[in-house]
């Protein structure tokens, strides 16, 4: 059995007496139209505000940075209120497409590295999560690696520094 539940990992592994300080670090995003004959070709990043324009085939997204919340509260979409008058100045954005705001978790760990090996103190249960803010790019190793350790082989890389039972 693989545990790669993302943020409700723990919810799991609390059940076999392992009980990781797992938190969320979300991220939510905005399309809007834009205005009269506007066109954005390039992806636009204020580093001061914060935010990112990007031409999407859903419209203009307006993202926002990481924002820390317990995973069962209702999403708090504030950085995107305070990112759209900052956004309207840079473009000529037109109405909101969505009524409510995307909103993703990165599924993360104190030391910002992933839990990947045994469940501590059971046999055939392994963990995959705590990827953070980079899951999409690390998937693919995590799974090599994981394949590894289950099969006996010797791992492609070291495997302590991800080994659930550091925490
Ligand atoms: C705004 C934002 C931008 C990001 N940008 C990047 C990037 O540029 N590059 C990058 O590499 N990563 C990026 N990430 C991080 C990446 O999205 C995550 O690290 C990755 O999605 C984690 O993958 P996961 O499979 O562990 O968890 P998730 O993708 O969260 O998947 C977990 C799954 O388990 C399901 N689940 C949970 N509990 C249960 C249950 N009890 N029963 C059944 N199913 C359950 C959930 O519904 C979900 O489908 C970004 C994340 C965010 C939020």
């Amino acid at each position: 059995m693989v545990i790669a539940l993302g943020a409700h990992a723990d919810e799991v592994t609390r059940r076999f007496g392992y009980a990781p300080p797992l938190f969320g670090k979300r991220g939510y995003h905005v399309h809007f139209r834009l205005a009269g004959n506007a066109v954005q070709n390039h992806t636009m990043v204020d580093t001061e505000a914060g935010f990112v324009l990007a031409p999407m085939r859903a419209g203009i997204r307006l993202t926002t940075g990481a924002e820390f919340a317990r995973v069962d509260e209702a999403p708090t979409p504030v950085q995107l209120t305070r990112a759209e008058p900052l956004a309207r100045a840079l473009m000529p954005l037109a109405e909101r497409i969505e009524q409510a705001p995307w909103m993703g978790v990165r599924p993360c760990l104190p030391d910002m590295l992933p839990a990947i090996g045994r469940l501590p103190d059971q046999a055939g249960a392994w963990c995959a999560f705590g990827h953070a803010h980079q899951g999409f790019t690390l998937g693919p190793t995590t799974g090599r690696l994981l394949a590894e350790m289950m099969d006996g082989e010797t791992p492609f890389i070291d495997p302590v520094p991800y080994d659930p039972s550091r925490f």
